[in-house]
């Protein structure tokens, strides 16, 4: 039987969390719970969840001192922020931070769940030794092992999130393509087009140049096509 994918709440308000227990619990998900910033943060680390649930505004430690944290201990674990309708620019912030995506409050758990489904790791990330023969290299020293799911730049492994892996892997397959970001919502986050989603690719796109490119404002691989989308250059 396969295991349960786990995913970890943290946030302060308990109706909250009892609804979204209620329903991961439906859809066959294991799920811990955090009601502060500092337990969640504990938690995370000692349980290692497959996906986060992560509130902005809670008690000890706010949700974006939580992702920081995280990132900067290298954890990759998906991590969805919950904003409120008015923090408008709270979702770049959490994006910036490294959080995978963002879903805004009041929310329908139809729309919870499918973020949750979209964001989950599929598959376990392993850390291979070093790159094998069979990689997909991507030009320029920057090799993309399919298996591992690791991405290699000169040798050395570079910490992507699976969002930025797999946005990266779709756009180094269709190399000198150029996706507008409704195609890429549709195509790397799996659901379709709502609002300004858009902003996410931006910021992702930012983040990955920042991983892999050496001078990420004159990008080498991940190409900006200026009022259409991006693009992953042929080397
Ligand atoms: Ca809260």
């Amino acid at each position: 039987m396969e295991q349960k994918k786990r995913v970890l709440i943290v946030e302060d308000e308990k109706n909250i969390v009892d609804i979204i227990r209620f329903n991961l619990d439906r859809e066959g998900y294991a799920v811990l719970e955090a009601y502060d910033g500092e337990a969640g943060l504990a938690l995370a680390r000692a349980e290692k969840p497959d996906l986060i649930l992560l509130d902005v505004m809670l008690p000890k430690m706010i949700g974006f001192d939580v992702c920081r944290a995280l990132r900067n201990e290298g954890d990759n674990v998906p991590i969805i922020i919950l904003t409120a309708r008015e923090e408008e620019e709270d979702k770049v912030l959490g994006l910036e931070l490294g959080a995978d995506d963002y879903i805004t409050k009041p929310f329908s758990m139809r729309e919870l769940i499918a973020r949750v489904r979209a964001n989950i790791r599929r598959t376990a990330m392993a850390v291979p030794a070093a790159p094998a023969e069979d990689d997909m290299s991507a030009g320029g020293g920057l090799v993309i092992n399919t298996e591992s799911l690791q991405v290699y730049k000169h040798g050395a492994p570079i910490d992507l999130t699976q969002r930025e892996y797999e946005l990266l892997t779709f756009l180094a397959s269709h190399p000198d393509k150029v996706f507008s970001r409704v195609n890429l919502m549709e195509q790397v986050w799996n659901y379709g087009y709502v609002g300004d989603d858009a902003r996410t690719v931006d910021v992702t796109v930012r983040r990955l140049r920042e991983k892999i490119e050496d001078d990420p404002a004159n990008p080498a691989y991940i190409l900006t096509r200026r009022g259409v989308g991006y693009y992953y250059s042929a080397h």
